[in-house]
């Protein structure tokens, strides 16, 4: 399937344009399940400037999405109307700062970050490394493991939000939950300021070589979107699919992980619509299981075939 090609009615209303816009693009091969259709346009802009005179230019009606490293979602098959706004270079610097804080750029890797500060000394933001997404996905999904929170390293976010206006959210703004951040959905993150604590540069590195072998003895690392259902509050979702009977599942080609309950794998030729079928008759048996509703922690974007 493809959409209508609009990126030369978009190049003509703004001559100033310095991204780079592409039509029907497809977006597989941009998240860890590796299916999905295409985005009508998929913009990359060049820096914070370029993002905001695009996002002031676009006409109103067209939607836009952002993605990040695609470790959380799930792109079906009709693909992407509208644009998809995906951040590389321009949007991946860190930098260490006074008084333990990093400044880290929206585009780069969580672990990037989590390194640059073990190597400055900079404790609280181990937890990072365990976490396979960008920065601006952390924001946005209040990224967390193993005791930490996006939410509690964070002082300051900045982003763009669909007007093209340059915003600064501070902490409380964000209106962080469990895996949730109460920004409006179409701003997209540009930059985050970080607040650590004094540390051993051996000592966090200890912390973090234990947090990825406790990964990979846990967790399924390919062709996954990890954590699949948010935690219900006082129950475990892993404990509620097993108890389901829904260990090792498949629906077409998609398979739940027989190494951790609440991670689905796509496997060889799979669609989105298997993953996410899989996903929906996971819910229908663990709410005929034990009367509970999982809600979905993974996005999922764009139409189906
Ligand atoms: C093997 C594996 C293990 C995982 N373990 C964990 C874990 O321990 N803890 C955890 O919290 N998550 C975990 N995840 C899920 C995932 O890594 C996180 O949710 C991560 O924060 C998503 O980041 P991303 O860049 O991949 O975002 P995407 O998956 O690309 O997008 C996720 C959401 O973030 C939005 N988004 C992305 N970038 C921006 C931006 N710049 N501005 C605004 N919105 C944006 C997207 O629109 C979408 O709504 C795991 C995933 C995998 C595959």
């Amino acid at each position: 399937m493809s959409f209508p090609d609009i990126v030369p009615d978009l190049k003509a209303r703004m001559p100033q344009l310095r991204g780079r816009l592409l039509a029907n693009q497809p977006l597989g091969e941009f998240t860890w399940f590796r299916v999905g259709g295409p985005a009508q346009v998929l913009f990359m802009p060049d820096d914070e400037n370029d993002l905001a005179y695009f996002l002031r230019n676009l006409p109103a009606a067209i939607p836009v999405t952002t993605i990040g490293a695609g470790s959380n979602l799930i792109v079906r098959d009709g693909g992407v109307a509208g644009v998809v706004v995906r951040l590389g270079r321009g949007f991946n610097e860190v930098s260490i700062e006074a008084d333990h804080r990093v400044v880290a750029g929206s585009a780069m890797l969580d672990v990037m970050v989590a390194r640059a500060a073990q190597n400055a000394g900079i404790a609280g933001l181990a937890f990072l490394s365990g976490i396979p997404g960008t920065i601006g996905g952390a924001l946005r999904m209040n990224g967390g493991a193993y005791g930490g929170e996006t939410k509690d390293i964070l002082i300051e976010a900045r982003g763009v939000d669909r007007q093209g206006n340059i915003r600064s959210f501070s902490n409380s703004q964000m209106g962080f939950s469990y895996r949730h951040c109460g920004i409006a959905d179409d701003v997209i993150f540009t930059t985050a300021l970080l607040q650590g604590r004094p540390g051993e540069p051996e000592a966090i590195a200890a912390e973090m070589a234990a947090i990825k072998d406790k990964r990979a003895a846990s967790q399924p690392r390919n062709r996954t979107g990890g954590s699949t259902f948010k935690n219900p509050p006082g129950h475990s979702a892993w404990k509620l699919v097993d108890e389901a009977g829904c260990r090792g599942l498949k629906v077409g080609q998609a398979q739940v992980s027989e190494l951790h309950s609440n991670f689905l794998i796509s496997l060889d030729g799979a669609s989105a619509a298997d993953i996410e079928r899989l996903g929906e008759t996971v819910r229908a048996r663990v709410q005929a299981h034990c009367g509970i509703e999982l809600e979905w922690e993974i996005k999922r974007i764009g139409v189906s075939a």
